[in-house]
C-alpha cells in the first residue's frame, strides 16, 4: 500500500491534537484560570494526557509504524516521511518502554516531593529534603532501566531532552570549558573596571515596560498575529500549532531587566516554533529538535543579539524616550554595561553569561555522582557547597541559596539541566554560522535590522521542526559538530573589551 505512512500521519495528528488541547489547558491554567478551576481542570488534563497516550502506545500505531517503514525504505532519510516515521518509532519506543507502574509512580513522587520541597526551602531545611531527593534519584535509575542505555545509564535520562547526545559527549564539553570559564571569571574579578546595575533597578512602569518588549520582539520579527503575549509568575513559551504561539512574562516595577530580557528570550523560543515548516504541521516533527537546540534559539537573541552594543546602539534612543526621567541622562555605554555585568551569585536564573554554565557544570556533576551512588543523598548540600567554591569562588550561606533554590530534582528531573548549557554554548555555534554567511549582520542590528538573521536562522534550523537529531542538525547548519570554540570566542572578545581583560 502506498499510503501507510499517510495512515500513520493521521492517527498521530490525533494525538498531536489532543496534547495541543492540553496544552491550551496548561497555558489557560497559568494565566487566566481562577483559581476555583484547578481541581476540574486536573482532572481535564488528566483525561486528555491518558487518551493521547492510550492512542498512541496502542498496538494499532505500532502496526502503523511498521507499515510505514516498509514504505520509507525507498525513500531519501532526508523526506519528511521517512523523518516522520523515525520519530514515530523513536517516541513509541520511549512511551512503551515504561511501565504504567513507573509512570504512576513518577508522577505521584513529583507532586509530594514538590510539596516538601517548597517547604524545605522556605526554611532553607535540607534534612527536610533528603528521602524525596534520595526517592528522586532511585526512581531516576529505574527510569534509565527501562529506557534503556547503551554506554550508561544518565545517557537514557539525557537522551529525553537531547536525542543521540551522549553523557561522554557533554562531559568533554564541559570538561574543556571548565577551566577557560573558570580563568575569565577570575580574570573578570580582578579586572580594575568595575560596574553598576543600580540604573536597572529603579521604578519602570510596566505598561511602558511591556510596550518596549512588544516593540522589540516585532522587530526581531516574531508575528503577533500568530502569537500574542501574557502575564505569568514564571515566563514561558508554548504552542498549539505554528501559527498559534504564544510567549507570557513576568513584570517587576522594580526592576527593568526581568521583563525586558525574558520577552527577548521567549521571543527567541517563539520564532522558532512559528518558522517550522508548513509541511510538518500537524505532526509530531512541528516542534523544536530538542530542549538543548529550542534554549540556543533564544540565548541567542536575548544574550548575542539582546545584550550587544550595536542592538543597544539601535534600540537604546528609543528606551530613553520611554523612560525619560529614569535613563534621559543615562549614557548608552552605562547601559551596555549595567545589562552586561559579570558576578558570580548564588541563585542560577539571576547569573549573568559568563558564570551561568558553571551553575550548569556544578548540577551535571551532581546529577552523574548521585546516580552512580559517589554522592549519597545526604551529602548532597556539602558537596553542593565545594563545587560553588571550586569554580565560583563563593559559598552559600545556607541551602536555600544553594541546593535547594531549584524545583527540578523534587521532581526526578534528572538529565534536564545541561540542556542550557547546550543552549548557551550552541547560540554562538549558530550565530558563528549566520556571521560566515552574512558577515553584514552586525551592521544590519545596528540599523533596528534583523531579517538576514532570522531568515539563515529558519533555513538552517527552524524549518526542520524536529525531523534531525540535534547532532545531525547542528553539523548540517554549521558545518561542524558541536564545538566549544565559536562560545568561548564570543565571551573572550566581548568581556574581554568590557573588562579591558
Ligand atoms: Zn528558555
Amino acid at each position: 500500500m502506498a499510503n501507510d505512512v499517510q495512515r500513520l500521519r493521521e492517527r498521530l495528528a490525533t494525538v498531536v491534537n489532543l496534547d495541543h488541547a492540553a496544552a491550551v489547558l496548561g497555558w489557560d491554567q497559568q494565566t487566566y484560570m481562577p483559581p476555583g478551576g484547578a481541581r476540574a481542570r486536573g482532572e481535564q488534563l488528566a483525561t486528555l494526557t491518558r487518551l493521547s497516550h492510550e492512542i498512541f502506545t496502542d498496538q494499532e500505531t505500532a502496526h502503523l509504524i511498521d507499515l510505514a517503514e516498509q514504505e520509507v525504505r525507498s525513500l531519501p532519510p532526508e523526506s519528511v516521511d521517512a523523518a516522520l516515521t523515525r520519530v514515530a518509532r523513536r517516541d513509541y519506543d520511549k512511551a512503551t518502554r515504561v511501565p504504567a507502574s513507573l509512570v504512576a509512580e513518577l508522577s505521584r513522587h513529583a507532586v509530594e516531593a514538590h510539596a516538601v520541597w517548597v517547604q524545605a526551602r522556605e526554611t532553607a531545611d535540607f534534612p527536610m529534603f533528603v528521602p524525596s531527593l534520595q526517592r528522586s534519584v532511585e526512581l531516576s535509575r529505574e527510569l534509565a532501566e527501562a529506557l534503556g542505555y547503551e554506554d550508561q545509564p544518565y545517557d537514557a535520562l539525557l537522551d529525553q531532552f537531547e536525542p543521540g547526545m551522549k553523557t561522554a559527549q557533554v562531559r568533554d564539553i564541559f570538561t574543556t570549558l571548565r577551566p577557560h570559564l573558570i580563568e575569565l571569571v577570575q580574570a573578570v574579578a580582578s579586572s580594575p573596571v568595575k560596574m553598576d546595575a543600580g540604573i536597572l533597578h529603579q521604578e519602570f512602569d510596566e505598561g511602558k515596560q511591556e510596550h518596549v518588549g512588544r516593540l522589540i520582539a516585532t522587530r526581531y520579527g516574531y508575528d503577533f498575529t500568530r502569537g500574542r503575549q501574557d502575564r505569568t509568575v514564571h515566563p514561558f513559551e508554548t504552542s498549539f500549532s505554528r501559527d498559534d504561539v504564544r510567549i507570557t512574562t513576568r513584570f517587576d516595577k522594580d526592576f527593568l531587566g526581568s521583563s525586558l530580557f525574558s520577552t527577548l528570550h521567549e521571543s527567541g523560543h517563539a520564532m522558532y516554533e512559528q518558522g517550522v515548516g508548513e509541511d510538518l504541521e500537524g505532526t509530531p516533527l512541528a516542534q523544536g529538535a530538542s530542549l538543548g537546540v529550542h534554549e540556543s534559539q533564544s540565548r541567542l537573541w536575548e544574550n548575542i543579539v539582546g545584550r550587544s552594543r550595536p542592538f543597544w546602539e539601535y534600540f537604546y534612543p528609543t528606551l530613553q524616550e520611554t523612560f525619560p526621567e529614569r535613563l534621559g541622562q543615562v549614557p548608552m555605554e552605562t547601559f551596555y554595561r549595567a545589562v552586561n555585568i559579570v558576578q558570580p551569585s548564588f541563585i542560577r536564573t539571576e547569573a549573568d553569561e559568563v558564570t551561568y554554565n558553571l551553575h550548569i557544570m556544578l548540577r551535571f556533576e551532581m546529577e552523574l555522582g548521585m546516580l552512580d551512588g559517589s554522592i549519597p543523598a545526604v551529602d548532597a548540600n556539602r558537596v553542593w557547597d565545594d563545587l560553588m567554591d571550586q569554580y565560583l569562588g563563593i559559598r552559600p550561606p545556607n541551602d536555600r541559596l544553594g541546593i535547594l533554590q531549584d524545583v527540578h530534582w523534587s521532581g526526578g528531573m534528572l538529565g534536564y539541566f545541561s540542556t542550557y548549557a547546550l543552549g548557551n554554548i550552541l547560540s554562538a555555534q549558530f550565530y558563528a554560522g549566520a556571521l560566515r554567511a552574512h558577515p553584514s549582520i552586525p551592521d544590519e542590528i545596528r540599523q533596528g535590522e534583523f531579517a538576514t538573521l532570522r531568515h539563515w536562522l529558519s533555513e538552517h534550523v527552524y524549518r526542520y521542526g524536529r525531523m534531525d537529531e540535534p547532532n545531525t542538525l547542528i553539523e548540517r547548519a554549521t558545518g561542524s559538530p558541536l564545538t566549544i570554540e565559536p562560545y568561548l570566542q564570543y565571551l573572550r572578545t566581548k568581556f574581554g573589551e568590557l573588562y579591558r581583560l
